[in-house]
């Protein structure tokens, strides 16, 4: 026989609690906005046991007046909307007055609160939602509340969180969202006291990108500033070389409430172009601002996404922002304006232009003039089969056997020579190339280390190198020996300060000699090891292959020049190399008529 029983409150509460606090996450998020909703300037959040052992939070807002402490332990308390005609802010902000009865209701809360008029604070533990203890204290404004064993007494609820790592990756994302939305606001996450994030507060952006994304992404990033009728758009994106294998670290707002939107990451993807490589995505953050009537955020805390009455005008505008402050208009980067002008500064100026080439010419032995003093003609034509130039004839073929052909977003191309012994230069059609040798063959690297699935094939050495290694260099290689592994090398400890590299990976060339190893580790101290091995895997590729390509200064054969031009053709993005730089620039022919003034 079926009874139908009436829930008693405790599993009522339990039950709506679920709905607003799903995780420790879900608390942490909660408890930080009411921090910054008291106008707190520091908050610091701290996390034992991924939250679901304890989570504190200390904030130094306007705190609690002692009846009120109590009152907004109930359900539907909440003293930021007073009557009806404020529901509008419920859907827009969220206030619904259930936060802190649905922690109390799955927790043991010890809440100390001082409000900024009165004299000591108020102090009160609750046990199942039920005051247990109540007292008061000594205490600076502001508030410290204490959430324990959460969930320990909802098994259901406890047996559905993912592991401490999840769990404490989505805490992470939440204090970053809030500290990126709030600059102003100092933010400290300890976990297991342990410091993950650690913000100053200031009033620009950047900083906070700064603590948040490092220095390398702040070194390499660009202001987005954008704005069309009553949709603005603002904030900062780290360029196409810091980009992460997932979309975690692209943080887009919409009125200040963090939201995951498909189509507007896929906006700012688009808005790098071909710069991005594939399975690759954006750093920074973006803040849209739009009248509330033009968009609809789900509040709800498992749901986070805005729908826009008129998605499209807000895509284009954010990929068009994102393009224009990347300045990736051409991938190849054209000689621009400064170049020309460096060259015209020089004594050139103003004389007429046959006296000039004369000049010139005479300077630079061995060369003949091209144009005579008499010549009466100005500009001259071109002849009509021009005779290409080797700079280096140690190759007997000729250049046209050297001839890459155009792939992807690469035209074909014939090398000349190398110049300096760092520069390659090409020819594409009309347009002149000149090709940075370390850059372009360091993105060649990286992109064969990023690609290789698995284990990067190795090449056994002969002879070992046989390194040695201070106490800090021997941490970092058992630290990184793993992903060092995983991308082709064998090192092993022999004797106490000695290892043995035993193999490299096989297309590197430079990493067969001791001192470009050593090199190496040594730049694994720069990396750190505060954060996971995983998060760090790129930045180590990222160091293999700086040292494992081309020099600047290597003197190359006419065969390893048109090999690079190859490897550099199968690339998705051959045009920056790791570090951001450009791997490629390009003077048209047009550019070399305006320098000699043929035309103007
Ligand atoms: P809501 O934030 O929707 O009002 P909550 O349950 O999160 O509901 O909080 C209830 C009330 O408790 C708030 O309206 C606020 O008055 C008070 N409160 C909560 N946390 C703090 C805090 N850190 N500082 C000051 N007051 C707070
Ligand atoms: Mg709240």
């Amino acid at each position: 026989m079926v009874m139908i029983r009436v829930l008693d409150n405790a599993t009522i509460d339990k039950i709506a609690a679920g709905e607003v606090i799903e995780r420790p996450a879900s608390a942490v998020k909660e408890l930080v906005e009411n921090s910054l909703d008291a106008g707190a300037r520091e908050i610091t959040i701290k996390i034992i046991g991924s939250g679901k052992k304890l989570i504190q939070i200390i904030d130094d807002g306007q705190g609690m007046m002692p009846s009120d402490a109590e009152l907004a332990f109930q359900r539907h308390a909440t003293s930021k909307l007073s009557s009806i005609e404020d529901l509008d802010t419920i859907s827009t902000m969220g206030f619904r007055g259930e936060a802190l009865s649905s922690i109390a209701s799955v927790s043991e809360v010890t809440i100390s609160t001082r409000h900024e008029s009165q004299e000591v604070g108020t102090c009160l533990t609750f046990q199942g939602g039920k005051i247990v203890e109540k007292g008061e204290l000594g205490m600076g404004s502001g508030t410290n509340i204490q959430i324990k064993d959460l969930f320990s007494n909802v098994p259901a609820r406890l047996k559905f969180l993912k592991g401490d790592r999840v769990e404490m990756s989505h805490i992470i994302r939440i204090v970053t969202e809030r500290a990126l939305a709030n600059p102003n606001v100092s933010f400290t996450l300890l976990n297991d006291d342990v410091e993950v994030i650690n913000c100053r507060a200031s009033q620009h952006l950047e900083d906070r990108f700064l603590d948040i994304f490092g220095r390398k992404a702040a070194k390499a990033s660009v202001k987005i500033d954008a704005g069309h009728t009553d949709i603005l758009v603002h904030g900062i994106l780290a360029k196409p070389e810091i980009s992460k294998p997932s979309r975690d670290d692209l943080h887009i707002f919409v009125n200040l409430r963090p939201i995951s939107n498909r189509m507007l990451a896929a906006a700012v993807a688009d808005g790098y172009a071909g710069m991005l490589m594939k399975n690759r995505h954006p750093v920074g953050v973006i803040f849209i601002q739009i009248p509330a009537d033009k968009v609809d955020i789900n509040v709800h805390p498992s749901k986070k996404d805005a729908k826009f009455s008129d998605p499209k005008p807000i895509a284009n505008l954010l990929k068009e922002a994102v393009a224009e402050a990347l300045g990736n208009t051409d991938l190849i980067r054209e000689v621009g304006g400064d170049f020309q002008r460096t060259l015209e500064s020089r004594a050139y100026v103003g004389q007429p232009p046959a006296r000039r080439i004369d000049r010139d010419m005479s300077d630079s032995a061995g060369v003949r003039p091209a144009i005579s003093r008499t010549s009466t003609h100005w500009p001259p034509k071109p002849r009509s089969t021009p005779s290409q130039t080797h700079l280096f004839k140690e190759d007997a073929e000729t250049c046209e056997d050297h001839e890459v052909p155009g792939s992807g977003p690469m035209p074909s191309m014939v090398p000349i020579g190398q110049i300096i012994n760092t520069y390659i230069l090409a020819q594409s059609g009309k347009d002149l190339l000149i090709i940075d040798q370390h850059a372009a063959h360091e993105r060649v690297m990286l992109e064969r280390l990023r690609n290789a699935d698995t284990k990067i094939t190795q090449q056994k050495l002969i002879t070992p190198i046989t390194l040695e290694l201070g106490p800090r260099e021997r941490e970092l290689v058992d630290h990184y020996r793993p992903i060092l592994e995983d991308a082709g090398f064998t090192i092993e400890p022999f004797g106490r300060t000695t290892y043995l590299v035993r193999a490299v990976p096989v297309f590197s060339g430079s990493l067969e000699e001791a001192e470009n190893i050593l090199a190496m580790v040594q730049e694994l101290a720069e990396i750190g090891k505060a954060r996971s091995i995983e998060t760090k895997r790129d930045e180590i590729l990222q160091l293999i292959a700086c040292h494992s390509s081309i020099r600047a200064g290597e003197k190359l054969s006419m065969g390893r020049m048109k090999r690079l031009i190859s490897e550099m053709h199968e690339l998705d993005n051959p045009f920056n190399c790791a570090h951001g730089r450009p791997t490629i620039i390009k003077m048209t022919d047009r550019d070399l008529e305006k320098m000699f003034k043929r035309i103007v």
